[in-house]
């Protein structure tokens, strides 16, 4: 059977972990969170990294720092994962979603704008995939009227928009170190802050509302409960098995790379004789391999795919079921104009065994099922 996802393992995770152990420091924020943030903060260039229990966690630290409260109304796609609603709708914020672009099945950039009110405080943006938002056209619109913008990054770390880093380019971004990402530590995340103004406050949310971080560079000679707060930051020793993959982050990134370009020259042919659609990358995107999808003609296609495919000892998955239709979205949020893509092509979308372990011989036998579900 091949699985549809395996954790990152590289092999020498357990020496570092090891390594933690024998430091004596195994809570937050020891040698290895240190180290993790650094290789972000080199990589990205982004003022400040602060590792976190989670993506999810990571994202309502942002929308604690973009002060999102009652009343107030974040824009965001609806073809997203639950956490870029829960991080705000748990302040008491409205969603407000707007459509996807077919192409990348990120937020269409052409309808923010629309939905725009009085009350609303920020763009909550996606990069699906590791495939950048057009971010030129969404920090404009945050500007003109004055709003925040976070970047829920979670799939999306080592990927670029013109040059620039995902995760750099809003106020917040967030990345994700979850078991089904391209990096893990089990259960992880980072947010990046942009303008070093907000470090302060950040470190003292995500110690429990203290100037601990403050206490441990030993600028000051007692810590204090100064604010709000909780506990954003991991165990050293999960930042330990993370920064064994950091070691070998380019390894990893052009091994699902190259996969993922397998996949493409080998389903190829299918999207030129009409039967799939593969995805878009848009000029001036550099992406990370995180996802490999195919879409389907409709939902009933894509049922006997996935049953084809387990017959041939394959897992594919579909992804999100859209936010606005699902309960909660229901309860909190509502869906700005016309929901022309985002139900049509979530019903569509098959995501292929994608994963850094896994092998060229594989991809080719999965993308031969592919086609012999076609040519039959
Ligand atoms: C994985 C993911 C998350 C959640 O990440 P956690 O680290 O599990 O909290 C949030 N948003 C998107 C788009 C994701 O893919």
């Amino acid at each position: 059977m091949i699985r549809f996802n395996v954790p990152p393992y590289t092999g020498n995770e357990l020496v570092n972990v090891k390594k933690a152990i024998e430091n004596m420091h195994i809570c937050g924020d020891g040698e290895f969170t240190r180290k993790c943030s650094e290789y972000i903060e080199g990589i990205t260039g982004t003022s400040k990294c602060l590792l976190t229990t989670s993506c999810t966690h990571a994202l309502e630290m942002a929308a604690l720092l973009c002060d999102l409260k009652e009343g107030d109304e974040v824009i965001l796609p609806s073809y997203t994962f639950v956490s870029t609603a829960d991080a705000f709708v748990l302040r008491g914020a409205k969603a407000v979603f707007v459509d996807i672009r077919p192409d990348t099945m990120n937020i269409d950039e052409r309808l923010i704008e629309d939905a725009v009110t009085e009350r609303t405080k920020a763009i909550f943006v996606v990069h699906y995939a590791g495939v950048a938002c057009e971010m030129a056209a969404i920090m404009e619109i945050a500007e003109r009227h004055h709003l925040k913008v976070v970047e829920d990054a979670a799939q999306a770390i080592m990927c670029t928009y013109k040059g620039r880093p995902l995760g750099t380019i809003g106020d917040f971004g967030c990345f994700s170190f979850h078991e089904t990402k391209n990096f893990s530590m089990g259960e992880g995340g980072a947010l990046l802050i942009k303008d070093p103004s907000y470090i302060e406050e950040a470190e003292i949310l995500r110690e429990k509302g203290t100037d601990r971080s403050k206490y441990y560079r030993g600028q000051v000679d007692k810590y204090r409960w100064m604010n709000f707060g909780s506990s954003y930051l991991p165990s050293d020793m999960n930042a330990a098995y993370l920064y064994t993959q950091f070691e070998m982050a380019d390894e990893i990134n052009q091994t699902r790379v190259a996969r993922w370009n397998q996949y493409y020259e080998l389903l190829s042919p299918l999207q030129q004789a009409g039967k799939i659609e593969l995805p878009t990358v848009p000029e001036g995107c550099v992406h990370n391999g995180h996802m490999f999808y195919l879409k389907t003609r409709d939902l009933e296609e894509r049922t006997r795919l996935i049953d084809f495919m387990k017959k041939k000892d394959i897992l594919t998955v579909f992804h999100y079921v859209p936010l606005h239709s699902a309960p909660a979205g229901l309860k909190f949020g509502r869906f700005h104009g016309e929901d022309r893509y985002t139900t049509r092509e979530s019903e569509r979308l098959l995501r292929l065994p994608m994963f850094y372990q896994l092998t060229e011989e594989q991809v080719e036998y999965i993308a031969g099922a592919v086609r012999e579900f076609y040519e039959a």
